[in-house]
């Protein structure tokens, strides 16, 4: 496979515009990304080749080609330059279409530098197309995933309507969940920092089903990942402080809301997106008479469109529970911008 030739379609421009444009992409690389590159260690590069191999391997599952990306378009960059990037628009982790590219900020937690590589790459490996406007030199997106971009060259660039664009994000953050379960098994330093998190996680819970909190909210926090800086100490240190499990569980709680409270724990992204699509796969599952019994059966379906890059079964899916109309205005529902 041809490197940086993740485009798997161009919309507009004569058959030399899209030559031209694919040349031009290709040879694409980021300045502003180069700006803030750490040299990568071997160690980095390990865990950033065991996550892409995974990340490819779903991708494939899902229909979608799962291109090798090459390691000079993974890029470890300088803790909080993403913010200083993107103005603060986005955290730790960017990846940018035209260029083909991700960059991911160097991170005291493997678990959450893996999770936030994993959630860049699953966007620059969902399907891709570009448009070209008046002239080869004239690039947009046109499809990332399940988004599709407005065809509107007199907008400035990124101004663009997203269709679909909060779909393809959630789709992206529910997907980061998968390889993290199987990078682990590969990667003992993984491996422990992951089970630590689970544990002040089964912690959290327990206590707050003993406080009698609501069940539907405390499963929603067993489904959540968390990256608890130093997790493995933490763990270490409630149960040498504290005998039994009452006591750590009430520790854990409060510890785990202190450290929520200033921003410390890192969470599986896009929480509202991903809350959204629940609701329409539940919404779904509940009128289709039977046809799918669970959330994840129907995400399938939309996880395959979305590296695929085929709106066409989906949409017949969509519309023949919710009826004619119904695929178009969940763009709406869900578009950006
Ligand atoms: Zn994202």
């Amino acid at each position: 496979m041809k490197e940086g030739s993740h485009f798997e379609r161009f919309v507009g421009g004569s058959e030399s515009d899209k030559r031209k444009a694919r040349e031009k992409l290709e040879e694409n690389k980021s300045e502003d990304l180069s700006k803030y590159e750490l040299e990568k260690t071997p160690e980095d590069i390990e865990t950033i080749k065991k996550t892409e191999a995974t990340v490819n391997e779903i991708v494939t599952q899902y229909g979608g080609e799962g291109k090798p990306l090459s390691l000079d378009r993974i890029y470890v960059l300088e803790p909080d330059s993403v913010s200083k990037i993107t103005e603060g628009r986005l955290l730790k982790g960017i990846h940018k279409i035209l260029e083909g590219v991700v960059g991911v900020e160097k991170e005291e937690s493997k678990l959450e530098f893996v999770g936030t590589l994993g959630h860049d790459l699953f966007h620059l490996k969902s399907y891709k197309a570009a448009s070209i406007g008046n002239s080869a030199e004239d690039i947009r997106p046109y499809r990332s995933g399940f988004s599709m971009y407005e065809r509107d060259f007199t907008k400035e660039a990124g101004k663009e309507k997203v269709y679909f664009g909060m779909l393809e994000e959630a789709i992206v953050a529910e997907c980061t969940k998968k390889p993290l379960k199987r990078i682990k098994e590969k990667d003992e330093d993984l491996s422990k920092e992951y089970e630590a998190n689970e544990k002040l996680k089964e912690w959290v819970y327990n206590f707050n089903l003993s406080e009698g909190v609501p069940k539907e909210k405390i499963e929603a926090i067993k489904e959540e990942l968390f990256f608890v800086p130093d997790a493995e100490q933490k763990v270490e240190k409630i149960t040498t402080e504290y005998d039994d499990e009452k006591s750590r569980q009430a520790f854990a709680a409060g510890l785990i809301a202190r450290l929520s409270k200033d921003g410390s724990i890192g969470v599986l992204e896009r929480y509202q997106e991903r809350e959204k699509m629940y609701n329409l796969l539940d919404e779904l599952v509940a009128k289709s008479e039977g046809r799918f019994k669970n959330r994840s059966e129907i995400f399938d379906e939309f996880a395959k469109a979305n590296f695929s890059g085929n709106y066409l079964n989906i949409a017949r899916i969509v519309e023949s529970i919710l009826g004619k109309g119904s695929f178009r205005k969940i763009a709406e529902d869900f578009s950006e911008n």
